[in-house]
């Protein structure tokens, strides 16, 4: 089957759990799928599920969750250990794209890294370009720049028209993490 690149942006909520509704839909399908978040490490409860779904594969089916964030949020200037860490995750982005094991790979909140100059952009764009034909790449996050919505077959911009986040709700188990 062939793959495409698609794009989860914008300011609404809707972009990770978008890419876990792929998720759910590629592993019911057999497929195999490779997630890394980037900035983020912590105990979500879809990390929680998705390690407990790993006892119920096909024979020969993939699932791998990996995170790339340091136990603190970034709040002004990445550290030295920021940038390590998204630099050895985009690293195993690259592998988990061409090594043929995975038929769906999503980089989380790797628009976000971008943004923050924590991965190389020219790199993102020639993984675009060199990704084997059968993969299906997912990159998600706000601020996606111009160049990767140019580079991408599929773009879908969540737009925020109203958020409790701004009644000051923080995010709640099981809803947002
Ligand atoms: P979901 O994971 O529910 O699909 P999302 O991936 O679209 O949401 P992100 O943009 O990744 O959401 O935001 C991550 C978290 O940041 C949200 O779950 C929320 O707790 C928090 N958040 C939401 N809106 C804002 C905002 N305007 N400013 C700061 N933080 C926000
Ligand atoms: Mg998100």
């Amino acid at each position: 089957m062939k793959g495409y690149v698609q794009v989860y942006t914008g300011n609404g909520k809707g972009k990770t759990t978008a890419s876990l509704g792929l998720t759910l839909r590629a592993l019911g399908a057999g497929l195999s799928v490779f997630i890394g978040q980037f900035l983020k490490n912590g105990d979500y409860s879809e990390i929680k599920m998705l390690e407990k779904m790993k006892s119920i594969l096909e024979k020969d089916q993939l699932l791998e969750i990996r995170q790339y964030g340091e136990p603190r949020f970034i709040k002004q200037n990445p550290s030295p250990a920021d940038v390590e860490s998204a630099l050895k995750g985009w690293k195993e982005i690259q592998s988990a794209v061409l090594s043929g094991h995975y038929n769906l790979v999503i980089a989380e909140e790797l628009n976000v890294a971008l943004k923050m100059k924590l991965i190389p952009l020219e790199e993102v764009l020639a993984l675009i370009q060199a990704k084997p034909g059968d993969v299906e790449l997912v990159l998600t996050g706000r601020y996606a720049p111009d160049s990767i919505i140019e580079a991408a077959d599929l773009v879908s911009e969540v737009q925020e028209i109203k958020h409790y986040y701004q009644q000051g709700i923080q995010g709640r188990t099981g809803i947002e993490k």
